[in-house]
């Protein structure tokens, strides 16, 4: 059942709409490649870490049919890892969602034309919000998606459909630096730019992998001519760790009174930039006051390092001209994450380490575009980094969306976390879930599954139909990927680099731009959205948004002049020229985005981990990211027999040698892992880069989240993936 150029259907409002024509392009607007010159190339951004690549298409008949690392661009001058060479290849899975697929009164999805598909959306939903008020629908989005769409989704969920609540899946890596920022710089800004990784002369990663999670930012590292010491601080022997030059291992969910103690040396030993605090920052003296109390002698035994490591640490700070501090989900994915977060911010500042090469507070991303959705989403942040609770700032977004400013809500919604406890309550009882996998990845799996089963109506938009999320949607409506259409990436130094559609999606696949463009005029709110006419037209609202923003892209042009520069990195104001290849950070003139211009120094008591480890739970469970050749939950990497016979082969735990000795445990042996939440069963991998004590699992695993514990840092909401309880045993083999 195929819709056809021409097909016809009412909309709600009864007027007979030519969906298949209605729009330049038809019905595949975004869908039919660009014109491009016949065996030509292009470039455009990765779409799977927020390193942001550039990757070279090569074209056929203007589709693209191979991809190397662009040699020109300046993130990644002619390299990628695995999953930029194999980009390509997930796009062609077999699974593909090629049509809308609709739950039958038999239980099973069948496939519906998108006019069916439309219409139910909005009826089920309007239902529902017509008996339980408009809160009771609510969306999750994803990093994955340009910022355009980013925008057309907070934008149509919130102002057009009424929703109150709506977060997305950067919450689960990238809350803890938002928040971490904007109390101690007054705005989500990462303040540095790649080339500081090149430019340092002490590099001090802190629960970040980068050989395996951003593995071209390590090649940046190892291209640094100023022999740096490197510096990781994690409880693994990380494939960094291995190749630094100090490794400080230690105990898990220690690391927030380690760093006070490092800060402590500092203070004791007045290695600090005395005239960098007095003219820049305020609330160092209750800093300094606050750790006294950590004296390396005090902290050395709770965080199993030594106390000579510590106060070298503190030496290799003060002695070595640029500091840089660089931290990923190790910090992020913490009960005390922004606390975490803000003493790696406060070693920069009381040595005056930022806003000159080399140096920094330096917060890696995660997704693509988490980047962009922190500033695009209409999330948790009103839409351009605002804040919904600013009268002006709501008065601007008003004016220039064409949005009646009673319609912006005045708080954020409710986080992730709380949009699940929603739904437990029966307060939400519809969701509408873009590109990205709860039922996988969400802290608490067995809770997720359970709760999205109870939806009244659960609507999943996305590029595959078997993801674990999809399998349980009323409705699946499919989407095209990235390569499949254009707009705007944000990576994690700031730049702005172009996606672009160098294949034609498959089937019925729509891009998410054209999907929110057929569910505005269904629901009855397409004028609101009658100059989103393209992305690049929706770039330049988002431009219009930013204007006297810490993130004002003003000055940045179009399309075509983001690809002509290889990306830029904002702030651009209108009338600023900023020279190709031009490596920019923040800070260099010492004024933060607070109101006084001071940066903040924010510090707390550190606090114990949630769930205690001990009998009948003996081990702390780590999570990461297991293999650089895949990628969150699989749904694209999972396609690729390149990619899998990169990873490892089965799942499995790594186990110290010495625990697996007294649990009577051999390699290769298969293990049962059991939590409070559930058990999986998984092949023991001994190795000594864990610590006794420990055990690691890979997030990419479906069985991970079911053990581990649904617990939160209290200021960015964000899940502490890194540490819980768990118990092993041996067994003779797998249950199933
Ligand atoms: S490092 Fe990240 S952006 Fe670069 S190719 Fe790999 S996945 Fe893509």
């Amino acid at each position: 059942m195929r819709a056809r150029v021409g097909d016809m259907w009412h909309s709600r409002d009864g007027k007979l709409t030519q969906l298949l024509e209605r729009a330049p392009g038809g019905f595949g607007l975004g869908q039919v490649p660009r014109q491009r010159v016949p065996d030509s190339t292009t470039t455009l951004v990765c779409g799977f870490c927020s390193t942001g690549c550039g990757l070279t298409a090569h074209l056929r008949g203007g589709s693209a049919v191979n991809l190397t690392p662009a040699v020109d661009y300046s993130v990644n001058r002619g390299m990628a890892c695995p999953k930029g060479w194999e980009a390509l290849t997930p796009l062609s899975a077999p699974d593909r969602a090629l049509m809308p697929l609709l739950r039958n009164a038999s239980g099973e999805l069948e496939e519906v034309r998108w006019p069916t598909a439309l219409d139910r959306f909005v009826r089920r939903f309007q239902a529902i919000q017509k008996e339980h008020g408009p809160q009771a629908v609510a969306f999750l989005g994803t990093g994955q998606l340009p910022i355009e769409e980013l925008a057309f989704l907070g934008t149509l969920a919130k102002f057009g459909m009424g929703m109150q609540h709506g977060d997305a899946n950067t919450r689960q890596c990238m809350a803890t630096a938002v928040v971490a920022y904007k109390e101690t710089f007054g705005f989500d800004a990462p303040p540095y730019t790649y080339a500081d990784l090149e430019e340092s002369d002490l590099l001090v990663f802190v629960g970040s992998n980068p050989c395996i999670a951003h593995p071209i930012l390590w090649e940046r590292v190892v291209r640094n001519q100023r022999k740096p010491e490197v510096v990781v601080i994690d409880p693994r022997r990380t494939e960094t760790a291995q190749a630094a030059t100090r490794h400080l291992a230690l105990r898990p969910q220690t690391d927030l009174e380690l760093l006070y103690a490092v800060a402590h040396v500092l203070v004791r030993e007045g290695w600090i930039d005395h005239a960098f605090i007095g003219a820049h920052t305020t609330g160092y003296d209750g800093f300094a006051a606050h750790v006294a109390g950590f004296a390396p002698t005090t902290v050395a035994d709770r965080c199993g390092v030594a106390v000579e490591d510590i106060e070298n640490l503190a030496r290799l700070i003060h002695t070595r001209r640029r500091v840089s501090f660089w931290w990923t989900m190790g910090v992020n994915q913490s009960h005390q994450g922004v606390r975490t977060a803000q003493a790696l911010i406060a070693l920069a500042l009381m040595t005056g380490n930022i806003g000159k090469p080399g140096t920094g507070a330096n917060s890696i991303t995660g997704q693509c575009n988490a980047m962009g959705s922190r500033l695009f989403s209409n999330t948790t942040s009103l839409i351009g980094g605002h804040a919904f609770d600013d009268q002006a700032a709501r008065a601007k977004v008003s004016r220039v969306l064409g949005v009646e400013d009673g319609r912006i809500q005045q708080r954020p919604g409710l986080a992730y976390d709380q949009i699940f406890e929603a739904v437990a309550r029966g307060e939400v009882r519809g969701l509408w879930i873009v590109g990205t996998n709860p039922a996988h990845s969400w802290i608490n799996q067995r809770d997720a599954r359970e709760l999205l089963a109870r939806l009244d109506f659960l609507v999943v938009q996305d590029m595959y139909t078997t993801t674990e999320t999809a399998r349980l949607a009323h409705l699946v409506l499919p989407a095209a990927g990235w390569g499949e259409k254009d707009g705007v990436f944000i990576n994690s130094e700031r730049r702005l680099g172009l996606i672009k559609q160098v294949r034609r999606a498959p089937g019925q696949a729509l891009s998410d731009f054209r999907i929110f463009q057929l569910l505005a005029d269904a629901w009855g709110c397409g004028d609101l959205f009658a100059r989103w006419r393209s992305p690049e037209v929706v770039f330049g609202l988002l431009k219009e948004l930013s204007r006297g923003q810490p993130c004002d892209i003003t000055g940045v042009g179009g399309y075509k002049e983001l690809d002509d520069h290889g990306g830029v990195q904002w702030p651009v104001r209108v009338g600023e020229v900023v020279e190709q290849g031009a490596e920019r950070r923040l800070f260099a003139d010492g004024r933060f985005f607070t109101p006084d211009g001071r940066a903040r120094f924010v510090y707390e008591t550190p606090r114990p981990p949630a769930e205690t480890v001990r009998t009948p739970y003996p081990f702390a469970l780590l999570t990461g990211r297991g293999s650089a050749s895949q990628w969150h939950t699989e749904t694209r990497t999972g396609k690729s027999e390149v990619l899998r016979r990169l990873a490892p082969a089965v799942e499995h735990v790594e186990i110290h040698p010495d625990d697996a000795a007294l649990y009577g445990i051999a390699p290769t042996d298969w293990v049962r892992m059991s939590s409070r939440r559930g058990s999986v069963e998984l092949r023991a991998f001994l190795t000594r880069g864990v610590p006794r004590g420990s055990v690691f699992a890979a997030m990419h695993s479906v069985q991970t989240n079911v053990l581990t514990f649904a617990s939160f840092d209290p200021y960015s909401r964000q899940p502490a993936y890194k540490h819980c309880a768990v118990a092993i045993e041996r067994i003779d083999g797998p249950s199933r």
